[in-house]
This record gives C-alpha cells, sequence and structure tokens, in this order.
C-alpha cells in the first residue's frame, strides 16, 4: 500500500524555492556598432563577430529591399 505523503514545513518549501530566481542575461557590448549583445555570438545588428562580417546586417537587408522595390518600379514604368 502506497504511503500518502507527509506535510512539508513552510521552512523547507521557502528553502527549496530559495533557487527558483532567474538570473539575468549577461550581455556584452559589440566592439563595431556598440550595441548589447549576447557573449560569443555574432552581432545581429550588423552581422560581425571579432572584427569579420558572416550575416548581412539588418541595414544591408533593408538597403537590399528598396533597391529591389525601385528596380521592380523601374521596370514596371518602362513597361508601361
Ligand atoms: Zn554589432
Amino acid at each position: 500500500m502506497s504511503v500518502p505523503p507527509k506535510r512539508r514545513p513552510s521552512s523547507s518549501k521557502r528553502r527549496r524555492a530559495a533557487h527558483f530566481a532567474i538570473a539575468a542575461t549577461r550581455t556584452s557590448t559589440c566592439p563595431k556598432c556598440s550595441k548589447q549583445i549576447l557573449p560569443h555570438r555574432v552581432c545581429p545588428f550588423c552581422g560581425t563577430y571579432k572584427g569579420k562580417e558572416y550575416l548581412k546586417s539588418k541595414l544591408d537587408k533593408k538597403e537590399e529591399k528598396k533597391s529591389k522595390k525601385q528596380k521592380a518600379q523601374a521596370a514596371e514604368k518602362q513597361g508601361k
């Protein structure tokens, strides 16, 4: 036969809960754009890591989109 669980005193409950707190995430600053980023990761804003560029930055993507749009509009105008 199973034994019912014993009542846990409030002190032991609180002692267990002492380790439930979530630590704040540590960040480092990007050397290129000086924004707060996660350490040991490629900067999502400028796409660089240790001075090398690995990803397209958000600004580059925006400019690419703009130029594509402009090209499409120019092609439409020429077609008409
Ligand atoms: Zn950066």
